[in-house]
């Protein structure tokens, strides 16, 4: 407490002359890199991180490899040389592949984290700018508003009814009211430290100017930093339910293999040989891999995401991705482009037309086709000048807007009618969704003082008593009201978003403290239109969603005739959908709402408060959401959504940390393609479950059907650790990357409860497996019966055709049909691993000096035929009974259409 508590009686230039700083220019660019050298990043350094030579041990540490390492050792201590160190290679070589495995795995986590990171808008050289929130040193002048996280701990020097909840450090929810005035006491406890601002903490309502003061692991934060749980819960629901599969399947495989060693000895093999050959098994039949492979196909699934614009935060949300049945979505800026012009104003009675597209402030005001001069219309000018004055954007040359687009939308207007001027500004009561209007009280050059206020014509115009009509201040009649509602609904049916305007002069002694009373009485000075076009890609995005089985539905706090209108551009209007509104809303219980929510396209004029009861709603109707947000009210509708959505570019800290996915260009289309993404990241860990377990299964299989039909031992523990190690490697990895089959949208979400084995893949396993086993079986039987003293020729045969059966096997787990489904070279990665793995198999087969380490001879054609037939039977064999099943192919349909959808 005594670091920040030093800041809170001091005046604030006495802080800034305490770092050596001014206000009104921020530091420069020297003064920041020399502190930042001093100071460090302002960042949180996270606990202790597992290192390299920890992973590698680690890969050690699984049971059955430390007892294949004890049994090989001791057949190397009894003289088996060879053996020995070639099976410890092969381990070391599989311990590689898996530190591999994890390392990647790793990176692609923490680079995700990095690009989540927060940012800060901060004031150096006299300019605001937005920097990395790392980049803050000691004495920088930041600017915080509302949704913003603090970034550092600061001495606030200028507050704006500013708000900040500070649980995450004092674990009081209620949010603190800040100020920037000095706080005279003895001892002051953190939570009263009123004028200070501190790492972490959010600002949920307000603005405020402020000097960093601490930075990294000097604010309060950091000193508890090891307190707080800092790691996300990276663990998906697939992986965790993977770890379960995975003790069965080692129960089930050590139970086979048990039964396999039992079995060789009754039949006369050696003990020890069967022994070694048991344990081998059992390490190459375990998928202890399998969970590192699945993270590493979401993380690259990941990294494939981020290239399509959309940012994951949370891992877990990719395979609910792929489940979503419901994307919700804000209108402004997702579906819209966010490029507001004001191309109608409605004042004093007279329609007028604003000329000019974008931020160019290039254009001219018309009245019944005429161009006008503002100044010569006291109303219009008076709007404009509200507009212009209540209003935090900025307009610089050459068309480029700083801020909210709506409010620089207007700012434009104001500019083409050559109205520039900013009175000073006494106080702000700043825009917020759920007030839906904003008011500043400004001061004009003669010093009176005038409440100007913009916002949603129909809440304007309740706290509104007069209008500004045919030239003169009249009473607003609710014959007045209703005309201007009526043209507020024209303009809204033409797609426009409409603001209203008003104002008041306050009285000398009045006074500015109570916010309520400072919005009432005013006077209506007309509307603005402006049109927001819809952004190019998206009409073909929710054509795309309506495809794919899942339901689009617009969320928006705009007028529920313009929501309308939109939703038709778009084409998101379904046949018997529904448009409420917020109102609406509030008339419903929450039951009725879960039984009619399906049939509801739009929610318009809603708050963000509305959002949470939408997705519980639609939760409850058995849907998997997905919701967008961007202000801090729309966090908790974030945070229950199966997939919270925020937005990159206008999305608040809040906000962003609540979402599990973040839209790098706040577009909806990116939704899309994350969902697409996330659909065919799952296909692919199937694909590569189904290529792993087939190939186990067909390697115990083999040895436990040679061990019945009391055949000798048709592979050596060598050649099972190296089929383990070829299949389980490179093309497994390589299925991990396999791009989407085409139909990927064409086909209705899946149901998240769905096994990992559903739609064909546990029948895949099993058929595949049982036909590699038996074939491979079926070779050597063949070979060994003609001829029995050359076993090593027979093991030969075995092995080469197990691993060539696994590697055309794995072009069938390319699809869920057969693997004539689709082009074996449109994954060239897999054709890759493919080749390099039949390679190194024939480099075992055929370098003469290997032979005796993987007990092998070269072949002659005749063999090669055997194992080319052997190893292609499974997948023809396995491909005319699938053809056969009819029952299959009506399963699979039946479990699609069970999945929830409107
Ligand atoms: P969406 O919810 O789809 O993003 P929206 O921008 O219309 O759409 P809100 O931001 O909640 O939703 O705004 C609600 C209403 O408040 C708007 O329809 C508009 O009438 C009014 N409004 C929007 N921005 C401002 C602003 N800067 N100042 C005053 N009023 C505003």
């Amino acid at each position: 407490m005594a670091n920040t508590a030093r800041w809170v009686d001091w005046e604030a230039e006495k802080v800034a002359a305490h770092f050596r700083v001014n206000p009104s220019t921020g530091l420069d660019d020297e003064d920041v890199r020399i502190r930042a050298k001093q100071a460090g990043p302002n960042q949180i350094v996270e606990g202790q991180k597992k290192s390299m030579v920890g992973i590698f041990v680690d890969q050690f540490k699984d049971f059955m490899v430390l007892i294949l390492m004890v049994a090989t050792l001791i057949s190397g201590i009894l003289g088996e040389y060879t053996d020995a160190i070639a099976i410890i290679a092969i381990v070391i070589l599989n311990a590689i592949l898996g530190f591999a495995q994890e390392i990647k795995a790793e990176r692609s986590l923490s680079a995700l984290k990095k690009l989540s990171a927060p940012t800060a808008k901060v004031f150096r050289s006299g300019k605001w700018e937005r920097c990395d929130a790392a980049s803050l040193v000691p004495g920088d002048v930041i600017y915080l508003e509302s949704g913003m996280r603090i970034p550092a701990d600061v001495r606030l020097i200028q507050t704006e009814n500013c708000y900040v909840e500070e649980s995450a450090l004092t674990g009081e929810s209620v949010p603190v009211n800040k100020t920037d005035e000095v706080i005279i006491q003895s001892h002051v406890a953190l939570g009263d430290q009123k004028n200070m601002g501190f790492m972490g903490t959010s600002v949920i309502q307000g603005t405020a100017v402020a000097i960093v003061v601490q930075t990294g692991m000097a604010t309060e934060m950091g000193k508890i930093a090891h307190l707080i749980e800092t790691t996300e819960q990276m663990e998906t629901p697939l992986q965790r339910r993977l770890a379960q599969l995975g003790k069965v399947l080692i129960g089930v495989s050590l139970i086979l293999t048990a039964l396999v060693v039992v079995t060789g000895i009754l039949h006369g093999h050696d003990a020890y040989k069967m022994f070694l050959a048991g344990v081998s098994l059992a390490v190459a039949a375990i998928p202890e891999g399998l969970p590192a492979i699945v993270t590493v196909a979401l993380a690259m699934g990941v990294q494939r995401m981020i290239r399509r614009r959309a940012i994951v935060r949370k891992l877990p949300s990719v395979e609910t991705l792929g489940c979503a049945t419901v994307v919700c979505s804000d209108k402004t800026g997702t579906l819209t482009q966010n490029k507001m012009t004001v191309t109608h104003i409605w004042s004093d009675g007279h329609r007028y037309e604003v000329t000019g597209s974008g931020f160019e402030p290039k254009g001219s005001f018309l009245c019944d086709q005429q161009a006008i001069q503002v100044q010569n219309h006291f109303s219009l000018a008076r709007l404009l000048e509200v507009a212009g004055n209540c209003n935090n954007a900025s307009l610089h040359a050459g068309g480029r807007v700083d801020g909210d687009p709506t409010e620089g939308a207007l700012l434009v207007a104001a500019a083409k009618a050559g109205l520039k001027q900013k009175y000073q500004r006494m106080k702000e009561i700043p825009f917020d969704s759920t007030r839906k209007r904003m008011s500043v009280v400004v001061e004009n050059n003669e010093g009176k003082r005038y409440v100007y206020c913009k916002g949603a014509p129909d809440i304007l115009l309740s706290r509104c008593t007069h209008v500004s009509y045919k030239g003169k201040i009249t009473p607003l009649t609710t014959n007045l009201k209703e005309q201007i509602m009526a043209e507020n609904e024209q303009m809204a049916e033409n797609a426009l978003r409409n603001l209203g305007f008003a104002y008041r002069e306050l009285e000398s002694y009045e006074k500015m403290d109570r916010d309520t009373a400072l919005e009432r009485k005013l006077i209506f000075v007309g509307l603005a239109g402006m049109i927001d076009p819809p952004r190019d890609e998206v009409r073909e995005a929710i054509q795309t969603c309506h495809q794919a089985g899942i339901k689009t539905v617009m969320i928006t706090g705009d007028h529920q005739t313009t929501a309308l209108a939109i939703a038709k551009q778009l084409g998101m209007l379904q046949s018997k959908g529904k448009t409420i509104t917020g109102r609406d809303l509030d008339d419903m219980t929450d039951e009725e709402l879960t039984s009619h929510i399906s049939q509801i396209d739009v929610f318009a004029r809603v708050t963000p408060e509305h959002k949470l009861r939408i997705v519980k709603a639609f939760q409850h109707a058995g849907h998997v959401v997905a919701m967008t947000g961007d202000g801090v009210n729309d966090a908790p509708a974030i945070k229950a959504a199966d997939i919270g959505v925020a937005m990159g570019i206008a999305g608040t800290d809040v906000s962003k940390e609540a979402a599990s996915l973040i839209l790098v260009d706040d577009n909806f289309s990116t939704i899309v393609s994350a969902i697409e993404e996330g659909r065919s990241i799952y296909d692919n860990i199937r694909k590569f479950i189904s290529y792993l377990l087939a190939s186990n299964v067909g390697e115990i299989l083999i040895m436990f059907f040679a061990m019945l039909a009391g055949l000798p031992l048709p592979l050596v523990p060598i050649q099972i650790l190296w089929v383990n190690l070829v299949t389980d490697g490179l093309p497994a990895m390589a299925l991990g990357v396999d791009p989407a089959e085409e139909k990927t949208m064409n086909r209705l979400p899946r149901n998240s409860k769905e096994s990992i084995f559903a739609r064909g893949i546990g029948w895949k396993i099993v058929t595949r497996g049982i036909l590699i086993g038996v074939c491979s079986l079926a070779a050597f039987w063949i070979t060994y019966s003609e001829a029995p003293h050359d076993l090593v020729r027979a093991q030969t045969v075995a092995f080469a055709t197990l691993v060539f059966a696994q590697l055309i096997y794995v072009f069938d787990c390319r699809s869920v049909g057969t693997i004539f489904h689709r082009n074996p070279f449109s994954n060239v990665p897999l054709v890759l691993a493919v080749i390099s793995s039949a390679a190194l198999l024939i480099g075992v087969m055929y370098y003469e000096p290997l032979q005796p380490l993987f007990h092998t001879v070269a072949l002659g054609v005749r063999e090669w035929i055997l194992v080319g037939v052997t190893s292609f039977l499974p997948v023809l064999v396995a491909g005319l009974i699938d053809q056969l099943r009819p029952k299959n192919r009506i399963q699979l349909t039946k479990q699609n259409k069970e999945a929830p959808i409107s």
